[in-house]
């Protein structure tokens, strides 16, 4: 979106882009290579505590008296998604109201054509535009932009922590990044939220070694025979549900 809006010399005040510090490193090198493609400085944006301190230590007061004594905001869900808020919304709306005052803006989002998420009092050009996803990956490739590879493995690319993600993203993860995945089970190990619905970060890598194992005998990785094997192999804490995955 920034490239296009510059290549069409729409006036921009600033380019933001709010870390929540848990990108790839690759994400941040795109940043840096992006910066200096564009000559123009891009403000990095960061809240004042880290993601880890929320998830381990900052503790909200409690609604539900079930939660009561659990430390740390553990992992975001789809009912739940505190990182976005504190990490990256409000971080933005603090850093544009100390800046600019009460100046009226135009925030320009980079939602792409076939995302369904809008907000009213924003614009987004890559909608205007027509611009998919596909779209914007084929015009930054098109200018030399690679992402050291993120968009080659994955479909979407956001922190790479990220319990929404599908379960394929979670299964490249782990092949294609064993260090973030070590450190996704640690962090798993230590908190007190299941990672997703249907799976915690361990029973995902029981899962994965199970699918692996089949995979080498030549035995299928989907249908009765396959969820049949994995409730053997889980962790009794499981609660798959037979059959399907839910995210
Ligand atoms: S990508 Fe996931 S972990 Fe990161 S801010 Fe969004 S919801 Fe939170």
């Amino acid at each position: 979106m920034v490239l296009r809006l510059l290549e069409e010399k729409r006036p921009l005040d600033e380019i933001i882009f709010c870390d929540t510090g848990m990108e790839f490193p690759q994400m941040y090198e795109h940043i840096d290579r992006l910066e200096r493609y564009i000559g123009r400085p891009i403000t990095r944006l960061k809240a004042p505590d880290p993601f880890e301190y929320h998830f381990y230590e900052y503790t909200p007061q409690r609604k539900n008296p079930a939660l009561i004594g659990k430390r740390g905001r553990s992992w975001p869900g789809p009912m739940n998604r505190w990182c976005t808020g504190v990490l990256k919304t409000r971080v933005i709306d603090r850093y544009l109201k100390g800046r600019y005052g009460q100046d009226e803006l135009v925030r320009y989002i980079g939602f792409a054509a076939d995302e369904p998420k809008r907000l009213k009092d924003k614009q987004y050009p890559l909608v205007e535009w027509g611009m998919t996803e596909a779209d914007c990956l084929r015009y930054c490739r098109e200018r030399g932009f690679d992402w050291g590879g993120l968009y080659d493995i994955f479909k979407r690319v956001s922190c790479w922590c990220c319990p929404l993600q599908s379960l394929e993203e979670l299964r490249k993860l782990r092949r294609h990044f064993p260090n973030l995945w070590e450190k996704l089970q640690y962090m798993d190990a230590h908190t007190w939220r299941q990672y997703r619905k249907d799976y915690s970060v361990r029973q995902l890598e029981q899962r994965f070694q199970l699918e692996e194992e089949r995979i080498r005998n030549g035995l299928p990785i989907t249908g009765r025979p396959f969820y049949t094997a994995l409730h053997r192999r889980l962790d009794p804490q499981n609660n798959v549900t037979k059959g399907s995955d839910s995210r």
